[in-house]
């Protein structure tokens, strides 16, 4: 009888602890170290660019580095701020994510997202979903919600729906900018517009994450997907390597498996970060596919592109606060 009550006590301890303890990751010591790296498209963008222009673009990407740091700083997590970074990027217009998103040459927007966990390998992303203001966020209740990975078109907007996301009309995404781009580029005046956004980092918890969002490319062919929603193309994170966003022409960085083969140089070939990714887009990508950004599990980052520019910026625990445009 008194050992049947020792077990109900000790099962009801047991019960109220595991409720009340932290989850694993969120339980363990703040190691007071943190990377976060962000871009915002990669491409031909011309270092003539007005003053004011230039102006506008630092101040949006230390805006977004800004949110993503106190995130870390302050105890979150790499997947919290990796979200909170690109909901920012999809509400700045400048930026082909969100609002702002290119058109498709059908002249509307489709646009794609994902997110990864590092330290579970779980993900989650969405693709050619027409009226959901932040498809970062449904990439992650993709991720959290289903058992699924990927959802696409109707399929992933009615998921938004039953998640509670408001639908928004699908010319909630236009900008005058980029319908001008739309023209241009029908007539082969101009080559694609980039401006895809990303975000890697290293949380305290010693985990990495990566996300990317997009519109895609200016003109795609409705229903044509990109790198970005496609883990180990355009987005992928690994606790054991590295996290990694990539920005550029889509079909080269999935033909590259750029992500995944990022990750594989330094597992299988015991290579660093930087001569990783170096490797990959300076030696296997074209020059003008696009760029990456990168961390590894020590706080080591990267920031490298083969066109003329890649809109980026990084802030670690050391003090380092940078942003740029161009080499
Ligand atoms: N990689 C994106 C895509 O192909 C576009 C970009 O990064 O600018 O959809």
């Amino acid at each position: 009888m008194r050992k049947r009550f020792f077990i109900s006590v000790a099962l009801l301890i047991a019960s109220v602890l595991a409720v009340a303890l932290p989850k694993s990751g969120s339980a363990q010591e703040r190691s007071g170290k943190y990377t976060i790296v962000i871009h915002g498209g990669a491409g031909t963008i011309s270092e003539s660019m007005p003053e004011a222009v230039k102006t506008q673009y630092y101040a949006a990407l230390k805006h977004a580095l800004t949110i993503g740091r106190d995130v870390l700083a302050n105890g979150g997590t790499s997947m919290e701020a990796v979200e909170k970074v690109i909901r920012y990027f999809e509400t700045d217009p400048k930026f082909n994510a969100g609002i702002g998103a290119v058109f498709t040459s059908a002249g509307r927007h489709e646009l794609d997202a994902a997110i990864m966990n590092g330290a579970t390998l779980q993900c989650g992303a969405v693709a050619g979903v027409e009226h959901v203001a932040h498809p970062i966020t449904l990439a992650k209740l993709v991720m959290e919600k289903t058992p699924h990975i990927l959802l696409a078109y109707q399929g992933a907007d009615a998921f938004a729906v039953k998640m509670g996301m408001k639908p928004v009309p699908n010319s909630y995404f236009n900008t005058p900018e980029r319908k001008t781009e739309l023209e241009k580029w029908m007539k082969r005046l101009k080559d694609h517009d980039h401006g895809t956004v990303g975000c890697v980092c290293l949380d305290e918890y010693g985990n990495l994450a990566a996300g990317t969002s997009t519109g895609g490319l200016t003109g795609k062919m409705p229903g044509r997907i990109g790198d970005s929603p496609l883990v180990g193309d355009g987005t992928y994170a690994n606790n054991k390597t590295c996290a990694v966003s990539g920005t550029g022409i889509g079909e080269e960085y999935m033909r590259n498996a750029v992500g995944f083969n990022i990750n594989a140089l330094m597992a299988y070939k015991g290579m660093s970060l930087k001569d990783a990714v170096h490797y990959i887009i300076h030696d296997v990508l074209k020059p003008g596919d696009g760029g990456v950004i990168a961390v590894d599990r020590h706080g080591n980052y990267a920031m490298d592109f083969n066109t003329t520019g890649m809109f980026r910026g990084v802030a670690t625990s050391t003090g380092t606060f940078e942003v740029k445009i161009w080499k």
